[in-house]
């Protein structure tokens, strides 16, 4: 028999859709919106996502544009924590630090408000998913510019086969689905 863990597992990978193809060919996109619309799906994967740092007193948790504000701010307010966005380029509107990291081709750059972090500011950050860890790992970056401390990571799912991971290099990173 299942635990009560696995079957929420089970149930949140069934409604994810998968598309192949897109955006472009060979990427097998994982869409969220098919668990955004499903209530039960919606409430589990909040409650999944904030159970393990429940005990952590965590400060921040710092959302990366688009998919990763979905969650964010609710995991923010279980945790009683504040949320930071982290956008893309010319997004924010009052002063900024930057970092940029190295896509499949070329290089994509992330942005946060100069002060949206305090010296000694306890952090989570989240995203919808992981793949390579290039956007987590710049999101990282920011954080430790301002002072922060990543206490861990919080995803929806993980592309283990991607080895994010790894590049991540933190004894705590979360991950509701391992794919
Ligand atoms: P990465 O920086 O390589 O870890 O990529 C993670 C970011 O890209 C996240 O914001 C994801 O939303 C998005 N992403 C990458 N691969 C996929 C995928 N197969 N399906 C859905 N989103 C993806």
């Amino acid at each position: 028999m299942l635990s009560e863990e696995e079957n929420i597992k089970k149930y949140l990978e069934s409604v994810i859709r998968t598309i192949p193809d897109f955006p472009k060919p060979g990427i097998q996109f994982k869409d969220i919106t098919t668990l955004l619309g499903d209530k039960k799906a919606l409430k589990l994967t909040t409650e999944s996502l904030s159970s393990p740092y429940l005990e952590d007193q965590c400060d921040v948790v710092v959302g990366l544009e688009s998919r990763g504000f979905l969650f964010g701010t609710n995991i923010a307010e279980i945790l009683s924590a504040s949320f930071v966005p982290v956008r893309k380029p010319g997004k924010l509107p009052s002063e900024i630090i930057s970092e940029t990291y190295e896509l499949e081709y070329g290089t994509d750059s992330l942005e946060m408000h100069k002060d949206a972090i305090k010296k000694g500011d306890k952090v989570i950050i989240h995203d919808d998913l992981i793949a390579t860890g290039g956007s987590a790992l710049a999101a990282t970056k920011l954080v430790e510019r301002l002072g922060g401390v990543v206490i861990g990571y919080s995803f929806i799912i993980e592309l283990s086969f991607l080895n994010g991971r790894k590049k991540l290099n933190h004894d705590r990173i979360e991950s509701v689905l391992i794919i």
